[in-house]
């Protein structure tokens, strides 16, 4: 991306977002605005809008019934394995579970129009053993995962539901799919599957996120290691004088703490975790530590990237030259991979998540950049957008994560239009989102 395009896409977006109004200052072409407004008026659009808001309380019942399913990242089988069931229940003939462990339900259109995938992630932060009991308090629900993203989950299986009971007809084919992988160290595997093995998908729309009037249309990239120093270790007075594992580690975290980062495009960096030793009163053998680096730009990354490892070896270096010898080595792995991308927001599947937000009374908040499914198909120049879960989540990733069901049907309601709004329906309105 050139950079003169990515300031004024940064620049468009800054407006957008200073703004309360938020994306009342996107310029939607009228030929878009009038594509929408023939779907969001045509009858059995109306029904099936209806038939969500009345979907309601089944909505909020299968989400609970589907976080008490674990799904820690890398063994998410026994939730796919439910989802997969759930949507055959609904009728599906074409879903799967993808050798990556995705699930997949295709459901075809009229002919002629694009491929849509709409997803959300089954996986979870939570580790094995966390007690995933719901729990009810003034109307909120409390439980590890219950927004994050059981919520999206949840929220496809009405969308099947309210066109199942009309019968609306897409012209593109919908693909509804439960991501593997989303979270941590599971590094977007589902999606990088999905893409690798799917040359026909034309857009991507992942329902993520803990308020339906977001869209997320920039990706943030990130590239996480776990560092591993080794050394002779030995007793702290006995065999002093032999280089430590954790002082070299130390060295290095002194220096990554004084990199310099750009404010635009935004760059990050941070030591996450660090463990090692064996006792207080032992020369360190071991230590480990996790980084998490990030930005807009993949350039501006692989710079912070380059200056962070070389600071890693330098340490080490400096270590031993400390003690005399070469006793600590370092191991630097790569652990995660999640490219970052550009998209501008004048573009169709952005109009189309712009107008479903506001076509169910809410201002539609066009977000910074994130970490989600959508960067892959973003970073491949695919259009893809990461839009808000309905109802309120709060304290994503922490063991407190609660959801606020008020009003929540809003949110599948407004999937269902930007879904419908891009996959087009015959006499009514060709799609949005144009075939690749
Ligand atoms: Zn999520």
């Amino acid at each position: 991306m050139k950079a003169n395009l990515l300031q004024s896409v940064f620049a468009a977006v800054c407006l957008m977002t200073g703004i309360t109004a938020g994306a009342a200052e996107l310029a939607i072409p009228e030929a878009a605005r009038a594509r929408f407004s023939a779907i969001a008026a045509h009858p059995q659009v109306k029904a099936a809008l209806e038939f969500i808001r009345k979907d309601d309380a089944k909505t909020l019942a299968e989400q609970k019934e589907i976080v008490v399913i674990p799904a820690p990242p890398f063994k998410e089988e026994v939730r796919a394995k439910d989802y997969h069931r759930r949507l055959v229940a609904l009728g599906f003939k074409e879903a799967r579970i993808d050798k990556e462990g995705n699930v997949i339900a295709v459901r075809r259109g009229t002919g002629n129009g694009p491929t849509l995938v709409v997803s959300a992630h089954l996986d979870t932060v939570f580790p094995e053993g966390t007690d995933l009991t719901v729990r009810e308090k003034d109307g909120k629900l409390f439980a590890p995962g219950i927004g994050d993203d059981t919520r999206g989950l949840a929220e496809i299986l009405s969308m099947v539901r309210a066109l199942n009971a009309t019968g609306i007809k897409t012209m593109g084919d919908i693909w509804f799919v439960g991501t593997v992988g989303e979270e941590g160290l599971g590094d977007l595997r589902g999606v990088k599957a999905l893409f690798r093995d799917n040359k026909n998908i034309d857009g991507f729309i992942s329902i993520d996120g803990p308020e339906a009037a977001r869209v997320t249309f920039l990706a943030v990239g990130s590239h996480r290691y776990r560092v591993t120093f080794k050394g002779p270790g030995g007793h702290s007075f006995g065999a002093f004088g032999r280089p430590s594992a954790i002082h070299a580690m130390g060295r290095a975290i002194a220096k990554i703490a004084d990199v310099q980062t750009p404010k635009q495009p935004k760059t990050t960096f941070t030591v996450g975790t660090v463990g090692g030793g064996t006792s207080v009163n032992s020369i360190a053998g071991n230590a480990v530590m996790e980084l998490d680096m990030r930005s807009v730009e993949n350039p501006t990354l692989l710079n912070v990237e380059a200056e962070i490892l070389k600071a890693v070896n330098v340490a080490v270096t400096e270590e031993n030259a400390r003690w005399g010898g070469n006793a600590i080595s370092v191991d630097i792995k790569l652990v995660g991979d999640r490219p970052a991308g550009v998209q501008s927001p004048d573009s169709p599947i952005v109009h189309a998540a712009v107008l479903g937000v506001t076509a169910v009374g809410l201002k539609p908040i066009l977000d910074q950049a994130s970490s989600t499914d959508s960067n892959l198909p973003i970073s491949l120049g695919i259009p893809a957008v990461t839009i808000g879960r309905g109802g309120k989540g709060e304290n994503n990733h922490a063991f407190t994560e609660s959801f606020d069901p008020k009003d929540a049907y809003l949110g599948v309601q407004k999937n269902l239009l930007t879904t419908l709004a891009l996959v087009g329906i015959e006499g009514v309105a060709e799609p949005m989102l144009l075939k690749r």
